[in-house]
């Protein structure tokens, strides 16, 4: 902030990183929970802002949207969330749209505890991940006749206890809801969760990799299916176990674009940071973690006089 008039704030600097900025009719722009308490305080702000404020320029990502045929790149055509910065040259924000101005602790307050639903969009969108990732591998190894090997198995399993968890986690999160003290109803704590998928995340791809073998990269295009050259060597010796070649070829495109383009690595790349820096979520989630009961009866039983 550089500057405080009669119509708002004066704001000159950066915004990394704003995904889908670009199609969005505003941007909510925030200091992270680390951050909020900047010993200056004109780093201490938040709002929304118009994407056509006079001075805010955007500079987008190349796209991972490609298209490849109809059906090669099922979930790239259609989902690229185009990621950007923004540049804020002397930016005039309203006062009626700032949120934070160089205090922190009344926001902090109210979105750790009176307005934690915002966060409730992402836990429903992870789980839908979730369960498309398991889904996903559990279709290719029917379809390459690979179910029933015991380790393929548990490893479908291993992604099953992971997306069951989530619904677990997430039933203890609506379980939890309260009302508070503004008349809002407040999710549970989720205090963990972002973090927990933040790693979990990328073994479910490394699984997938693993059940579905070299196909996730081998497979005919659609042109190749129309090429009547080729169409027999297809049919022959590109089927699964009980399916043809091109249900085979489809639905191992959609586990290419959840696991291996560039689509695929961008989302596994905002799994990992879009919630911040696991690690430094990691250390605040421990610094506000209660062990006072536990750690004292510790202290207590470790303390008790040796029996003779
Ligand atoms: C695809 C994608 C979409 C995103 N979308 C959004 C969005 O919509 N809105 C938004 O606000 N943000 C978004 N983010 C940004 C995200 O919040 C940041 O990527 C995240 O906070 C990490 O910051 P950074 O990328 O600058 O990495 P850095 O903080 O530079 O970290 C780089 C490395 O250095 C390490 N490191 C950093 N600081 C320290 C330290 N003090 N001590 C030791 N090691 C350290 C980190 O652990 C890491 O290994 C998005 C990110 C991605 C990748």
């Amino acid at each position: 902030m550089v500057e405080e008039t009669a119509g708002g704030v004066i704001v000159h600097g950066a915004k990394q990183l704003a995904t889908a900025a670009p199609i969005s009719n505003e941007t909510y722009v925030s200091l992270s929970a680390t951050f909020v308490r900047r010993a200056d305080p004109r780093f201490v702000l938040a709002f929304s802002i118009p994407t056509d404020s006079p001075g805010l320029k955007i500079l987008c990502r190349e796209p991972v949207s490609q298209w490849a045929g109809s059906y090669g790149h099922p979930l790239a055509t259609r989902y690229d969330e185009q990621d950007a910065m923004l540049f804020f040259d002397h930016v005039l924000v309203p006062w009626n749209r700032i949120f934070m101005l160089y205090d922190s602790a009344p926001l902090l307050q109210r979105l750790g505890s009176e307005a934690n639903f915002r966060g409730w969009g992402n836990l429903c969108r992870i789980h839908q991940r979730m369960k498309v990732m398991t889904a996903v591998a559990t279709l290719i190894a029917e379809a390459i006749g690979v179910i029933e090997y015991r380790e393929v198995a548990a490893k479908l399993g291993e992604m099953a206890t992971y997306t069951e968890m989530w619904q677990h986690a997430m039933d203890g999160v609506e379980h939890n809801a309260y009302l508070a003290e503004n008349g809002l109803m407040s999710l549970g704590s989720m205090s963990g969760m972002n973090i927990y998928f933040a790693q979990t995340s990328a073994r479910m791809v490394e699984l997938l990799r693993e059940i579905a073998g070299s196909g996730m990269i081998m497979q005919p295009s659609e042109n190749d299916l129309a090429n009547p050259e080729f169409r027999p060597y297809l049919d022959r010796y590109m089927p699964g176990r009980g399916v043809d070649v091109e249900y085979k070829s489809r639905l191992f495109r959609l586990a290419h674009d959840l696991a291996v383009s560039s689509f695929g690595m961008r989302q596994e790349i905002y799994e990992y940071w879009h919630g911040g820096d696991p690690n430094r979520n990691r250390i605040n989630l421990l610094r506000t973690y209660d062990q006072a009961d536990i750690t004292a009866r510790i202290k207590a039983l470790i303390a008790e006089p040796l029996r003779s």
